[in-house]
C-alpha cells in the first residue's frame, strides 16, 4: 500500500513508557464540554450527592453520550462550564455498584443492541470514531469496517503500544467483544512495525481470528489518521455506512464495559513537550485537577499548556480547571517572552524547520524545543510547496488557501478541501507560518453547515 506524504516532527519530551498512577483527588472538576462533545443536558442539582458511574450531563447532539461521575461525591454547579465534584470519595471507599437494568432498548435490538447500549451507558461509546468525519457514530448504525488504531503519532498523545503492551490479554478479549457487535465486516488492526516484538505479540493473540487484518504502515505523522487509513483500505466516505474508528484505550474500554460491567472512569493521558522536566504518561480520570497534574513538573515559568498534541491540540482555556472527558494529552511549550542573552550569536538555532534551513539543522533532531511564539514570521505563501510534500490527504494546501483567502469557497471545494484530514502538517513546514489548519478547519465547518442547512430545507 502507498502512503503519501507525511512527516515526524522533531519534538523534545516525548514521554516514556512509564505509566504514573495519580493519587485520589479531593475534588473534581468535570468540564462540561470536550472536543467533540457539548454536555448541556444537565442530569443533576446542586448538593446532590452521586455515586460513582452516575450520569452527571448528557449531549443532546450526540446520541446523548453521557458525562459520568469517576467517583462518588457531592454536586457543586457555582463554575457555568463545570460540574465540580467535592468530598471525593477514594474508590475502594465506595467502589462503582452495578445498578438495576438498562434504559429502554428497542425489542428487536437483539443482544448485539443490548452490548451498545450498556456501552453507551457505561461510557465506553465515546471512544468510537466514526473514520471520515471524526465525529461520534450512531450507536446502532451498521459499520462497513472497523480501523483500530495503535498508534498515535501526533507529538505528544498517549500511545497505544504502551497501553497495549501493560494488557494485551485485555486488548485482545476486547477485539472479540467488538467482534460480537458486528455480522461478518472485518476489523482492521494497524500496527507501525509488524516485524517488532510487539507486533510479534499481538501478531500471536489474534491468531485464528480470521476476521482481524493486521495492517502495516509506515511511522510518519499523520499516517495513524482514521480518515487516511480508511482511504488506504479503499473505504470511500458514506454517512450511511460509515467506517468504525477506536484507538488502543477504545478498544480496552469495550472490554471493560461488555466483560466487567463497569464504568471506564479513567484514561492515560501523555504529558509531555520540551517544559515537562519528566515526560511521562499518567492514568487519571475526567476532572482531575489540571494544577495538580502540572504543580512541580514544569521547567520555565512561561509556558503555554495545550490540550491535546503540538500540531492539533488547543491552548488549554484558562477556565478549564480539570482534565475533559476526551483528553489523551497535555503538551507543555515555552512561550518564550523574554530574549535569549546573546541569542543573535546563533541565528535560528532554536528554530525547527521541515526544509532544514536554520542553524538548528546541525543539531540532534530530537532536541527540539518547540514554541508558542511565531516571532513575526507570517509572510506571503511563497510556493514552495512544501505544504503539498507532507500533506497526507494528497491535496495541494497552497492552493486551497489561495481560494479561501479570495473567499472563493466552491474553488476550494473543487481542490478537495473534503479530503482534508485536519493533521496541521502543512502549518508546521509552512516557512511563511500560514494558518492553514486553522484555515481550512473553519471552512470545512460552513461547507457542513451549508449542506445541514440544505437537508433541513429539504
Ligand atoms: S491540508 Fe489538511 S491533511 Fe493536508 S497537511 Fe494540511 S491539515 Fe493535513
Ligand atoms: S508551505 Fe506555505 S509558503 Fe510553501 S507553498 Fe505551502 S502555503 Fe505556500
Amino acid at each position: 500500500m502507498k502512503f503519501r506524504g507525511g512527516y515526524n516532527v522533531p519534538v523534545a519530551g516525548m514521554p516514556s513508557r512509564q505509566v504514573e498512577v495519580l493519587g485520589e483527588p479531593d475534588v473534581l472538576y468535570l468540564p462540561r464540554w470536550s472536543a467533540r462533545f457539548r454536555f448541556s443536558d444537565l442530569s443533576v442539582e446542586e448538593g446532590q450527592r452521586v455515586s460513582p458511574g452516575q450520569v452527571l450531563a448528557k449531549d443532546p447532539g450526540n446520541h446523548s453520550v453521557p458525562l459520568l461521575a469517576p467517583r462518588a461525591g457531592t454536586v457543586r454547579l457555582d463554575t457555568a462550564d463545570h460540574v465540580v465534584l467535592e468530598g471525593v470519595v477514594p474508590e475502594e471507599q465506595e467502589p462503582y455498584e452495578p445498578r438495576e437494568g438498562l434504559p429502554h432498548v428497542p425489542k428487536d435490538a437483539g443482544s448485539g443492541g443490548m452490548k451498545r447500549h450498556k456501552l453507551m451507558v457505561l461510557g465506553a461509546w465515546q471512544y468510537f470514531y466514526d473514520a471520515h468525519t471524526k465525529m461520534l457514530p450512531d450507536p446502532f448504525g451498521t459499520p462497513r469496517a472497523v480501523i483500530i488504531s495503535t498508534l498515535r503519532l501526533e507529538p505528544f498523545l498517549v500511545r497505544g503500544d504502551v497501553q497495549m503492551e501493560e494488557s494485551l490479554t485485555t486488548f485482545t478479549r476486547g477485539i472479540e467483544h467488538l467482534q460480537s457487535l458486528l455480522e461478518y465486516q472485518p476489523i482492521y488492526l494497524v500496527l507501525p512495525d509488524i516485524q517488532s516484538e510487539l507486533a510479534r505479540r499481538v501478531r500471536e493473540s489474534v491468531r485464528g481470528y480470521a476476521w482481524v487484518k493486521l495492517f502495516e504502515i509506515p511511522l510518519r505523522y499523520s499516517l495513524d489518521d482514521f480518515a487516511v487509513l480508511a482511504r488506504a483500505l479503499g473505504y470511500g466516505q458514506e454517512a450511511e455506512s460509515p467506517v468504525w474508528g477506536l484507538y488502543a484505550e477504545g478498544v480496552l474500554a469495550v472490554d471493560r464495559a461488555l466483560m466487567h460491567s463497569a464504568p471506564c472512569s479513567s484514561r492515560t493521558i501523555a504529558l509531555g513537550g520540551p517544559e515537562v522536566g519528566a515526560p511521562v504518561h499518567l492514568e487519571a480520570m475526567p476532572g482531575y485537577p489540571i494544577d495538580r497534574i502540572l504543580e512541580g513538573r514544569l521547567t520555565g515559568e512561561s509556558v503555554r499548556v495545550i490540550n491535546g498534541g503540538a500540531l492539533t491540540g488547543r491552548k488549554l482555556e484558562s477556565g478549564q480547571l480539570g482534565l475533559d472527558s476526551e483528553c489523551a494529552g497535555l503538551t507543555v511549550l515555552s512561550e518564550e517572552i523574554e530574549r535569549e542573552f546573546l541569542g543573535f550569536l546563533r541565528p535560528g538555532s532554536d528554530r525547527r524547520s521541515y526544509s532544514r534551513c536554520f542553524l538548528s539543522s546541525l543539531f540532534d533532531r530530537a532536541s527540539g524545543r518547540l514554541k508558542a511564539a511565531v516571532r513575526g514570521e507570517k509572510r506571503a505563501c511563497i510556493a514552495c510547496i512544501q505544504c503539498e510534500q507532507v500533506c497526507p490527504a494528497g491535496i495541494r494546501p497552497h492552493v486551497i488557501h489561495k481560494f479561501l483567502y479570495q473567499d472563493l469557497l466552491e474553488n476550494a471545494e473543487q481542490a478537495r478541501l473534503d479530503l482534508c484530514v485536519g493533521c496541521g502538517l502543512c502549518s508546521y513546514v509552512c516557512p511563511s507560518k500560514i494558518e492553514l489548519y486553522q484555515q481550512f478547519m473553519t471552512a470545512q465547518e460552513t461547507v457542513w453547515e451549508e449542506q445541514r442547512a440544505v437537508e433541513t430545507t429539504e
